[in-house]
């Protein structure tokens, strides 16, 4: 066991990203993700603007052509090589911020919705209007999401007291959420001593005050006599996590934004953004609650990722037709929303209660734990078999037009597109490989983690426990490569290559 102040401990937290010598003061500035944003939403402007008033051709304008093609595959390779940079950048959040200024006594989020159901739905939803009003084809529509994004965003803050938006609802939200558990760097406090005398908790109160106040606060420092520290609140001090997450008991990447406000906000240095071993939270008991909606949104995003591949190649359309001629039923929504809600809702959560239940009955555990419990401790190993199924999907997309935003930008600025410079892809068999080794690379590190939780919950007969789980994961695989190997519709970019 580390002990506090040594080493050990030290290591154990990994190296202090907020150090570097750049990027740390950049970060840590209280203006630094304000900069961020604002250069976001500019873009986000930007991206309405051409969906409202620029050209109706998917792959010729930016509102598609950026959060379709581009931010997809931007999100997934950030999150798993730096952290969840796009909610600390997030262009949504500066309205809410905003809000939250002219709103200081805002309600508590209703207790019933304080769960992760809300982000279930609004996944489903998402998808299912993606594609149900193809929203990678209109640019209009797209605009309008955004708008929609931003509406809801500040609402949202304006009504309640904590980030809703961000932990309840948001979809993009959620998505990386999840996928930053997989993350190479974590919110971590230095020392637990420090946070034990600290009287304001400013990480998650914040410091922000109409009036300026100023308290000492006497803070330990290791073989010596406790320092005093003067800690200031007022008008310039900064918002607590919004999130409401407290940084000494911090243990997942679930729920934080990366918006490093509780640095900001500390008083007394004492809170960073360590790196640390990929997915190091995944392989410990601790790091997420034992609840439902926790456990059935990482579960259900691995099959969202399926259906939403599925949803581009030809056996889809055929089932379309196949239940709209034998079960008549003409409404092309009906169908959808059948299709989506067993592929999405009912096949994640009827898979995962088997597998549990058969990991029980193997294993002749069943009396010791509940079928909640079972879930949830083999619920965080699907998210590195989900994250390499979205991975796998996205990289198609990127790269077939790795650089073709610049033509669409070009025109956006009034010039002529040089379409023929930059329409290059990269060859076909390479991304199917790529595709491949991203998919088993997931099935192996899932497979790796349910191993740990099998041996945690069944001990010697953890291979028997292991067994469901293995098959879903082996399935989920397969079945992913069986869709990526089929013509899949290239959107957004189709147009430009026929
Ligand atoms: S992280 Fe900072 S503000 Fe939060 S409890 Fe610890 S010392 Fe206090
Ligand atoms: S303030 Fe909260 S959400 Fe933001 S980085 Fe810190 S812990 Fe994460």
């Amino acid at each position: 066991m580390s002990v506090e102040g040594s080493p050990q401990h030290h290591s154990a937290l990994g190296m202090d990203v907020l150090k570097l010598p750049l990027l740390g003061r950049l970060l840590r500035h209280r203006h630094g993700r304000l900069a961020l944003q604002a250069l976001l939403t500019l873009v986000a402007l930007a991206l309405v603007l051409d969906g409202v008033v620029g050209p109706q051709s998917a792959a010729r304008n930016l509102a598609t052509v950026a959060p379709w093609v581009y931010l997809r595959g931007f999100v997934v390779i950030a999150l798993l090589l730096a952290g969840n940079l796009v909610c600390m950048g997030c262009p949504f959040t500066l309205p809410r911020t905003l809000a939250k200024r002219l709103s200081r006594s805002g309600r508590r989020f209703p207790q019933r919705l304080r769960n992760k159901w809300l982000s279930i739905f609004s996944l489903f939803a998402l998808f299912f209007f993606y594609e149900y009003l193809d929203l990678w084809a209109s640019p209009w529509l797209s605009a309008w999401l955004i708008v929609l994004y931003f509406a809801a965003s500040f609402a949202l803050e304006a009504l309640f007291a904590e980030s809703a938006f961000c932990k309840y609802v948001c979809p993009l939200g959620a998505f990386n959420m999840v996928y930053s558990t997989l993350s190479p760097t974590r919110i971590a406090v230095k020392s637990h001593d420090i946070c034990a005398s600290c009287v304001g908790k400013e990480c998650v109160n914040g410091s922000y005050a109409p009036q300026t106040v100023i308290r000492v606060d006497e803070i330990p420092v290791a073989d010596q006599a406790a320092q005093r520290k003067e800690v200031r609140h007022g008008p310039r001090g900064t918002l607590g996590c919004g999130t409401e997450l407290f940084a000494p008991q911090i243990r997942s990447n679930l729920d934080c934004t990366f918006c490093l406000d509780c640095v900001r906000a500390c008083p007394h240095d004492n809170v960073s953004l360590f790196t640390r071993v990929p997915g190091a939270e995944l392989s410990r008991a601790d790091s997420w609650s034992r609840r439902w909606d926790v456990s059935l949104l990482a579960i259900a995003l691995g099959f969202m990722g399926i259906s939403n591949a599925f949803g581009m190649v030809p056996p889809y359309y055929a089932l379309q037709e196949w239940l709209a001629l034998n079960l008549g039923i003409s409404s092309e929504f009906i169908v959808l929303l059948l299709i989506f809600a067993a592929l999405n809702l009912l096949l994640p959560a009827a898979v995962s209660i088997t597998a549990a239940w058969l990991g029980r009955a193997l294993t002749g555990f069943h009396k010791r734990d509940s079928l909640r419990e079972t879930v949830a401790a083999f619920a965080p190993a699907f998210v590195p078999v989900g994250f390499g199924i979205w991975f796998a999907h996205y990289s198609f997309h990127l790269l077939v037009g790795p650089v073709l935003v610049v033509p669409v930008v070009q025109e956006f600025l009034g010039g002529v597109g040089d379409w023929q410079r930059f329409s290059v892809s990269l060859d076909i068999n390479a991304i199917g490989l790529i595709q491949l080794v991203l998919l088993l690379a997931g099935f192996l590190w899932s497979l790796r983690l349910a191993q740990k939780a099998a041996l945690r919950l069944y001990r010697r007969a953890a291979l028997l426990g292991l067994l469901p789980w293995a098959l879903v994961f082996l399935l989920l695989m397969l079945l992913a490569w069986q869709i990526f190997t089929l013509p899949m519709e290239m959107r957004g970019t189709l147009e430009l290559f026929s």
